[in-house]
């Protein structure tokens, strides 16, 4: 566990106050349900008494929430940045093999309890000598549930399969791609007479959290019901409206009734069998008392259940500085219209240290690594105080949301970045909620602080 010094006792205890609100259960009634002397209850909810394991166990027994409910996360960024270096990612280097053979290298780089990334540094060890995707030599893996972006660097073989089809496609160094999840992979070298190695980006995005223990839960065949295929074809949108109709138990009669469409053409639009024109979607959404965007889905640029872009096609652009100078050469690297709020950059550093280049500011999670042997000098400011760092070749970090960032050349070179920058749980819908909550909302939401109401009244 990570020190504690980082308001742990005091997020949970917002939590059991949040949790004892919801469950309308004010001190006295907390007390007595969960075992605790007359008077205390406060001391825990204000952070002073830290929750012991018994408490924990004895809510999730005698009210109907989860353990995991009342255990908040470790903050362990408490700069806004954290940085591993080279050395300390060599320091948990292990090989593991495959067939009795070493197949891989891993190293693991920047991580952070508040993001969902699980990103290594992976040198292939498996050397082929050609690229056919039924090499025997080739080591596939099961498919894993993270998302992975990987970003190759050197003579890498990438070999995916998807609907029982395998193929290798060669890369050089700056492609990447983007999968979907429990797709078989594997990577080799074409050849050892250079650096041959990936930074295999997963993540887990809304997948993994509260969803995969809610489905774990509900079990196979409500997740099989659940699962919304993602195509052009009208069905799918049919499909959303259908949801809906269950959720309010209305009839094509009904509906039709609300938007005022014809009785047979809105059967068609309910059924899949023509797509709904916009004009039609507007008062499909009015009708269902939902917004438009809740019938659409989204699109996928996926082949083959990946996004492959390579170096020689990507788009490049010039940021400039607060002088109107290039400040960074932005390269477009893998991703996918699924993932919205997923953005893998690679970022050539133009500026010395005599620059001034806009800081860049994000609402995702940010994901940084130091490809080349230059290292750069990364100032961010975060609480108030303004920090910097120099990251050497090799080295990760990890940015919190809404921190703004600049990265200079120490060396008055070009180092350059690979980011990756994603959503954590902090949705669009999250997002919405906390625009339309009421005035002080937003800060009781990440840390109740009081009863739902006021003993003396009013
Ligand atoms: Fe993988």
């Amino acid at each position: 566990m990570p020190p504690e010094g980082d308001g742990f006792a005091r997020r949970a205890g917002a939590l059991l106050r949040s949790a004892a609100n919801d469950l309308k259960r004010d001190d006295e009634h907390a007390e007595r349900d969960l075992g605790l002397e007359r008077g205390t209850f406060r001391s825990y909810t204000d952070g002073q008494r830290p929750l012991d394991w018994e408490l924990i166990r004895r809510a999730a027994e005698v009210w109907p929430l989860n353990e995991r409910d009342l255990l908040p996360a470790h903050d362990d960024c408490p700069r806004g940045l954290a940085v591993m270096r080279e050395k300390d990612s060599m320091a948990g280097a292990r090989v593991l093999s495959r067939a009795g053979r070493p197949y891989y290298e891993y190293r693991d780089t920047a991580m952070s309890r508040i993001a969902s990334y699980r990103p290594e540094w992976i040198r292939m060890l498996q050397v082929v000598g050609d690229d056919e995707a039924d090499n025997p030599l080739v080591q596939w893996n099961r498919g894993h549930l993270l998302y992975q972006f990987t970003y190759f660097v050197g003579p890498v073989n990438y070999y995916c399969r998807w609907e029982g089809r395998s193929r290798c496609v060669p890369m050089e160094t700056g492609d990447s791609v983007w999968g979907l999840p429990f797709a078989p992979h594997s990577f080799a070298a074409r050849t050892d007479a250079e650096p041959a190695y990936i930074l295999a980006l997963t993540y887990g995005g809304g997948l993994t959290g509260d969803a995969q223990r809610e489905l774990a839960v509900l079990g196979r065949s409500a997740a099989h019901a659940l699962a919304l295929p993602v195509t052009a074809d009208p069905s799918v949108t049919a499909r959303m409206i259908r949801s809906f109709m269950d959720a309010g138990a209305l009839t094509a009669t009904e509906l039709a009734g609300r938007t005022g469409l014809p009785q047979r053409r809105t059967e068609a639009l309910v059924g899949g069998a023509e797509p709904a024109g916009p004009d039609e979607l507007a008062l499909l959404a009015f009708g269902l008392g939902v917004s438009v965007r809740d019938l659409l889905p989204p699109r996928t640029g996926t082949d083959g259940g990946v996004a492959i872009q390579h170096a020689r096609d990507a788009r490049r652009w010039e940021l400039p500085g607060e002088d109107g100078r290039p400040a960074y050469l932005v390269t477009r690297l893998a991703g996918d219209p699924l993932h919205p709020h997923t953005s893998a950059l690679q970022l050539d550093v133009l500026g010395s240290d005599a620059a001034r280049p806009s800081p860049l500011t994000t609402y995702q999670h940010q994901y940084v690594y130091v490809l080349g042997r230059e290292g750069v000098r990364v100032r961010w400011e975060f609480a108030g105080e303004h920090f910097e760092e120099v990251l050497e070749a090799g080295a990760s970090a990890y940015i919190r949301p809404q921190v703004p960032v600049t990265f200079t050349a120490p060396d008055g070179g070009r180092p350059r970045l690979l980011l990756l920058r994603i959503a954590g749980a902090v949705t669009p819908e999250v997002r919405h909620a906390l625009g339309t909550m009421a005035a002080g909302g937003p800060d009781r939401y990440i840390a109740e602080d009081r009863l739902w109401y006021s003993k003396e009244g009013n």
